[in-house]
């Protein structure tokens, strides 16, 4: 059984980007820079983007991070989004989700310019993704497919089955991995809430690769994988746990336990997806800075 070690392979990624970044500084140039907007004080989203940020610091990259408080307006944040555009510093922005109910999300996605819109959300660099056209890849599936690399893992012919259909993860997930492309031409399922458990059962239990993103703790169990499988668990739940330091531990959509007895390599949570996807994001933020991607 191989562990799929986020920490390996996003290292790896990373010291790319360093190697990169270093270049660049040699040669009098100014290092990409990841502006991240957050609001509020939700714990989790302020553990996020403190990680995205340190990241930023590891590879050379410039960031800053711009706080608001929960009761900001939407034209406050479309005001801050309309000045970071514009500002020929700043490659990639990114806002930290979810955002206060108040404020409408596809709104201040869709303010974000697409060639600085590295978590890869906007609609046009979607569509330009559907349609195999270079573009940011939304970040935790381009984490994936960085993963699936890394560790050389095919998926041309294989039946991959997805679960959950999220436009962040599921989906855009579901896509990438019937695309032309490498780390794709899979045939793919792609299972949702409506799907009836029997048959998601029987779905999964035929998935050569299968990527779990619905976010209920432990939700694939051993009967639901098929033996040699490879296990993607997308999945980031906080569980309270009174004995854990912090309160809670982190769960994944995974049975990890029962998972390794039946798979042939499978990805921890935490130390997972988790850490590809911020790979995924300061590599989409060097694409913002290199600003070719619409040239070729
Ligand atoms: P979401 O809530 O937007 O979507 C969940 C999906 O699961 C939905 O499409 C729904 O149809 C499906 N689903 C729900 N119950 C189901 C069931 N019983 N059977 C089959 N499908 C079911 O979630 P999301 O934003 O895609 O996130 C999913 C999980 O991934 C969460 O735990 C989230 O925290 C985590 N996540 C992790 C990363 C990372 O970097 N590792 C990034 C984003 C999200």
């Amino acid at each position: 059984m191989l562990v799929l070690d986020g920490k390996i392979a996003s290292a790896a990624v990373k010291a790319s980007l360093l190697q990169q970044t270093q270049a660049l500084k040699a040669a009098g140039k100014r290092a990409p820079h990841l502006a991240a907007i957050l609001v509020g004080n939700n714990g989790a989203s302020e553990t996020y983007v403190a990680s995205k940020v340190k990241n930023c610091e590891e590879t050379g990259f410039g960031s800053s991070l711009i706080r608001f408080t929960d009761d900001v307006s939407e034209a406050e944040l479309l005001a801050e989004i309309a000045e970071l555009n514009a500002d020929s510093n700043v490659d990639g922005i990114l806002v930290q989700l979810p955002l206060p109910k108040h404020i409408d999300d596809e709104k201040i996605i869709e303010a974000i310019h697409p060639d600085k819109d590295v978590d890869g959300f906007h609609p046009t660099n979607i569509g330009r993704m559907v349609q195999g056209l270079d573009t940011f890849i939304p970040a935790t599936p381009y984490g994936v497919l960085l993963m699936l690399e890394h560790f050389n893992i095919e998926t041309k012919g294989k039946h991959a089955v997805v679960v959950g259909r999220s436009n962040i993860v599921g989906r855009p997930m579901s896509i990438l991995l019937s695309s032309e492309r490498p780390q794709g031409n899979a045939s793919v399922s792609l299972c949702h809430r409506h799907t009836p458990k029997e048959e998601l059962i029987k779905i999964t239990q035929q998935a050569d690769i299968l990527v779990v993103a619905v976010g209920i703790p432990e939700f694939i169990t051993a009967d639901m994988i098929k033996p040699g499988a490879v296990i993607i668990d997308v999945g980031i739940t906080r569980v309270e746990d009174a004995t854990a330091k912090k309160g809670f531990r982190i769960k994944g959509d995974v049975n990890y336990e029962q998972a390794i007895t039946k798979a042939a390599a499978v990805t921890p949570v935490p130390g997972g997806v988790g850490l590809m996807t911020i790979a995924g994001l300061l590599k989409n933020t060097m694409k913002a800075y290199e600003g070719k991607f619409y040239h070729n």
